[in-house]
């Protein structure tokens, strides 16, 4: 397996169907997700580890974990329509994952590393809160996304959870055109991808 081929199969994963603003659904490009999870599984963090995908929404990041050689995957979202994709995404790239819809806040379980890109708290503030706080619960390193301007507060609350940010990168984060009366190019937000690490 090549990057490319990573994102040629995650390109072929289906989408939010009706993306619902107020969960702020907006999925991880495949260019972008399949970046990641290479740079990830380079470093050994995905082969025969245990992972957990938090909001995993339609499935992109834990799929592509799968995909790279995880031992096992666990996908969680409070929507079941999102779960149901998928569920659906996970059969057509062949590979097991274990879906559980519920609030990330009743998750229970650990693991080797959690990968997320979790609400940012644009809509609804603190949404993006539950996830920093359970991903230090469930593993000792978290690979997670969020936007640059909330970058003070994210690094305080990781500290406030018994966890240390220990690198961030920016990145572009395309947002897709999903509502049928989005007619402009495809815009894009500055994004963090964080690695924190449980102190
Ligand atoms: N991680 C996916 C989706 C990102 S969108 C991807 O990278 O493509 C954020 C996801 O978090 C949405 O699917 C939304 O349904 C989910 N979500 C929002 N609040 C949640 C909560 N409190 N508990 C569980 N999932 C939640």
């Amino acid at each position: 397996m090549r990057k490319k081929d990573l994102e040629l199969e995650l390109q072929k994963l289906e989408g939010f169907d009706k993306p619902n603003a107020e969960l702020e659904q907006y999925r991880t490009p495949p260019e972008l997700a399949s970046s990641v999870l290479w740079s990830i599984y380079l470093k050994g963090e995905i082969s025969d580890k245990r992972i957990y995908d938090l909001g995993c929404g339609t499935g992109t990041l834990g799929i592509g974990a799968k995909i790279l050689g995880a031992e096992k995957v666990v996908c969680v979202d409070a929507d079941g329509d999102a779960i149901d994709i998928a569920k659906r995404n996970a059969d057509s790239a062949g590979v097991e994952v274990e879906f559980r819809t519920m609030d990330v806040r009743d998750v229970s379980g650990s693991g080797d590393l959690v990968i997320q890109n979790p609400p940012f708290g644009s809509q609804k503030r603190g949404s993006d809160r539950p996830f920093i706080e359970k991903s230090l619960e469930i593993a000792p390193v978290v690979y997670s996304f969020h936007m640059e301007e909330t970058d003070g507060f994210v690094r305080k609350y990781v500290e406030r959870c018994g966890g240390t940010v220990i690198s961030s990168q920016t990145v572009d984060f395309p947002l897709e055109r999903t509502m049928p009366w989005h007619t402009e190019n495809i815009e894009s937000i500055r994004v963090g991808f964080y690695r924190f690490e449980r102190s």
